[in-house]
């Protein structure tokens, strides 16, 4: 057993899985590339998960999250210590009605997103192909859109907010901030503070070329959305909206550095069914 795999069995309440046929397993996704992983964990709640990213960061290994693993193009697959997130974070924590959201882990599956507020006629919008097994989690990180996006849009459109843990394992909320809040933030110290100044600074030199050269195309999903950044103005800006997407790249950018991992997701507006035409119902 080696020292990775020895310090997470001692912290991860979730399974810790190095064995042979795991890590084959985790090697593949819906994509054509074939990566074994270092190990896999399956967290059990957010404490699980910030107990593998403080071992990691000791180890100095990248984390790789996962959901349904259904990525064409390599995004769950590397030399990284995967948390499939699947498993057990993968339910409906709260569904606010009236205000149509609904806060949820982000190994929950659409399909079954849609399955708990059918009942009170609503529902989630972007249909992913694969909604019977892709996450929530794994739709934020490829804002994905469905066979329905016209109507219903990408998965930007539809998240409030984020809860994530940055790479210096700061636990932060993204969601809409006001200039003021938003400068407020960007005095903090460690990973929150400069990702605000950061993005400060890109938006202070960039604003101009971002809103002349920005494909105009909506169904574009290509990483950090910068056109959020510019769209706000003077007025509130989400924050979690520039991050949605961050998850789609090629397999060969991903960094050796832990990522922001998203570890519960609010996500709206949720319809009302009856405004969905054709509904074709639940999947076989
Ligand atoms: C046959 C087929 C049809 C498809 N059709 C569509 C389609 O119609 N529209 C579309 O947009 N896509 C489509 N896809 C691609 C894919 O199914 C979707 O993008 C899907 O939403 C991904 O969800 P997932 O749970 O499988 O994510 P994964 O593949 O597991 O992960 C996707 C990304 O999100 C990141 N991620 C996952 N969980 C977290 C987390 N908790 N925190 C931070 N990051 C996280 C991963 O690291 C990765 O970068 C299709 C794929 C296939 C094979």
């Amino acid at each position: 057993m080696n020292d990775l795999e020895r310090e997470l069995r001692r912290v991860v309440r979730g399974s810790v899985r190095f064995d042979p046929a795991s890590l084959l397993l985790y090697s593949t996704d819906a994509s054509m590339y074939q990566v074994e992983p270092l190990g896999v964990v399956t967290p059990r709640d957010p404490d699980d998960v910030i107990a593998a990213f403080d071992v990691a960061r000791r180890q100095q290994v990248a984390l790789l999250p996962r959901g349904g693993g259904t990525s064409l193009t390599g995004q769950t697959v590397n030399r990284a210590l995967v948390l499939d997130f699947s498993q057990h974070m993968n339910g409906v924590v709260e569904v606010n009605a009236e205000e149509l959201w609904a806060r949820v882990q982000p190994g929950l599956v659409q399909d079954e997103l849609n399955a708990h507020v059918r009942p009170i006629g609503l529902l989630f919008g972007p249909d992913t192909s694969t909604s019977n097994r892709a996450t929530l989690g794994g739709m934020i990180g490829n804002n994905s859109g469905g066979s329905h996006s016209i109507a219903y849009g990408l998965t930007v459109e539809h998240v409030l907010e984020l809860d994530a843990l940055l790479a210096d394992g700061t636990r932060v909320r993204f969601g809409t901030v006001t200039p003021a809040e938003f400068e407020a933030k960007a005095r903090r110290d460690g990973a929150e503070g400069r990702i605000y100044r950061e993005l400060a600074a890109i938006r202070a030199e960039y604003a101009e070329e971002i809103r002349k050269r920005y494909p105009k195309h909506w169904r574009r999903v290509a990483g950090y959305n910068l056109n959020e950044l510019v769209k706000a103005g003077d007025g509130p800006l989400n924050m979690a909206r520039v991050l949605v997407g961050a998850g789609r790249h090629p397999l060969r950018e991903y960094p050796g550095r832990p990522r922001v991992l998203a570890v519960d997701s609010r996500n709206r507006p949720l319809r009302r069914r009856a405004d969905r035409q054709a509904d074709p119902g639940p999947r076989a």
